[in-house]
């Protein structure tokens, strides 16, 4: 493609991609998620509900606990995005592993030490791009560089629960919760409250649950278990709850779950392409792959595939949900159990921008005073923070260390993802 026709084409895909943000926002096909967040030092009493893991996939339904994984890479945009991915073990071969594993392909070469030693070989050769997939572009002299994970996912597991903490919610709703690493809520500029969860746990927490739990006791639906987030290694205490056992009542029983095969979807292939097109393309420039031409067949593919699924089922609007953006951002992740590939629907990503922000849950109007930048932070940074302090001081769920403001004059303080400090806006590089 020539330049003038490559311009040309993007000022289409432009165009279409404002048309569609405009649309965005259309989630028709996605629930409302009550969550549970875990909350450090806190007891959360739950009954796990559906089935385990690892069970046959003829057997597994829409609401059984489901492994996920997910990315968060900074787009072209400057933000962060969610992205959910296919667990290796699904598909290895899906797109963006391939496009990481070009771009981070290494050898392993012999150390001074004689011990082998992975050496990543397009680092010095293509530092740009190698730099924008393993740290998301931040520079090493950058808060969080060391904790950058890039674009490799998490894995995560996503499970329904009975919060036993909340029996008259439970008792009115007759339904289960997602239980979620931390859970933050928000109201934004129309005064709707707004929850931005993390949804699911680790793999470490299911093996706690499973190896600690489930191998002595037998099936969860006996019993309740109390889950406890703390600070250090291993981060997360589970237990069987105390006192007499409670299984799982013939009430509880019939309460309703989440779908959440429906809910944690595998992120489109539009969604990739709108996001990350342009540096897949760089990608190719470089190693000669040809990338962006198969996302544009596979984002061909998946509209055709939207379309028809529109034609047949007029309520559903799917092609407006493809670039992202749901303002009740939860963020999960999918896995898909075996099949169904071709019917994949773009996930719902958290709106980034113009969000924000008092935090009803602290009842404290204060804080966009206190904190008039707050605005400026992304929607994974403003779920860090998890409560304000009485010295108005911010309180952050999940790290270790903060980090003092880079205005010798400014007190506010910020763990390492943070880009700007919310109090008096410097940019933390
Ligand atoms: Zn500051």
């Amino acid at each position: 493609m020539d330049r003038k026709a490559m311009f040309e084409k993007a000022s289409k895909t432009r165009k279409e991609n404002i048309e569609s943000e405009k649309r965005g926002n259309y989630t028709s096909d996605y629930d409302q998620i009550d969550f549970v967040g875990l909350k450090k030092g806190e007891d959360k009493l739950l009954k796990i509900m559906s089935q385990p893991l690892d069970v046959p996939a003829c057997e597994r339904t829409p609401f059984d606990m489901k492994k996920i994984a997910v990315s968060f890479i900074t787009d072209e945009r400057g933000k962060k995005t969610r992205f959910i991915l296919p667990t290796k073990s699904e598909d290895k071969g899906f797109f963006l592993y391939r496009v990481i594993g070009k771009v981070l392909a290494c050898d392993w070469v012999e150390g001074t030490d004689g011990k082998k030693k992975r050496k990543y070989k397009y680092e010095e050769t293509y530092p740009q791009l190698f730099n924008r997939v393993a740290k998301n572009a931040k520079d090493p002299k950058e808060k969080g560089y060391s904790y950058e994970r890039g674009w490799y996912p998490s894995e995560t597991i996503i499970m329904n629960v009975i919060d036993k903490g909340t029996p008259e919610w439970n008792e009115a709703h007759k339904h289960t919760k997602i239980l979620a690493k931390s859970v933050n809520e928000v109201t934004n500029d129309k005064g709707e409250l707004v929850t931005y969860a993390n949804p699911g746990v680790p793999k470490s927490v299911y093996a706690m649950i499973w190896d600690g739990i489930v191998e002595y006791e037998g099936p969860w639906d006996e019993y309740d278990i109390q889950i406890k987030k703390i600070e250090n290694d291993p981060y997360y205490i589970v237990k069987l709850a105390s006192g007499v056992k409670e299984p799982l009542t013939d009430i509880e029983k019939t309460y309703e779950m989440f779908d959440i095969d429906k809910n944690y979807k595998v992120s489109s292939y539009t969604l990739i392409y709108n996001r990350l097109g342009k540096f897949i393309k760089e990608v190719d420039g470089a190693f000669g792959t040809k990338f962006f031409e198969e996302i544009e067949g596979l984002v061909a593919v998946e509209k055709a595939q939207w379309a028809k699924e529109k034609a047949e089922n007029p309520e559903t609007d799917t092609e407006s949900k493809d670039t992202e953006t749901k303002d009740t951002a939860e963020k999960d992740t999918t896995e898909k159990e075996t099949t169904k590939v071709n019917s994949r629907k773009p996930v719902v990503e958290e709106k980034v921008e113009d969000k924000v922000v008092t935090f009803v849950a602290l009842k404290n109007e204060k804080v966009i005073e206190l904190y008039p930048f707050i605005k400026e932070l992304s929607t994974e940074q403003l779920e860090m923070i998890t409560g304000i302090k009485e010295n108005g001081s911010l309180e952050y769920d999940g790290f270790d260390q903060i980090y003092s403001c880079m205005d010798e004059k400014c007190d506010c303080k910020t763990p390492n993802p943070f880009t700007i400090c919310p109090k008096c806006g410097k940019a933390l590089q």
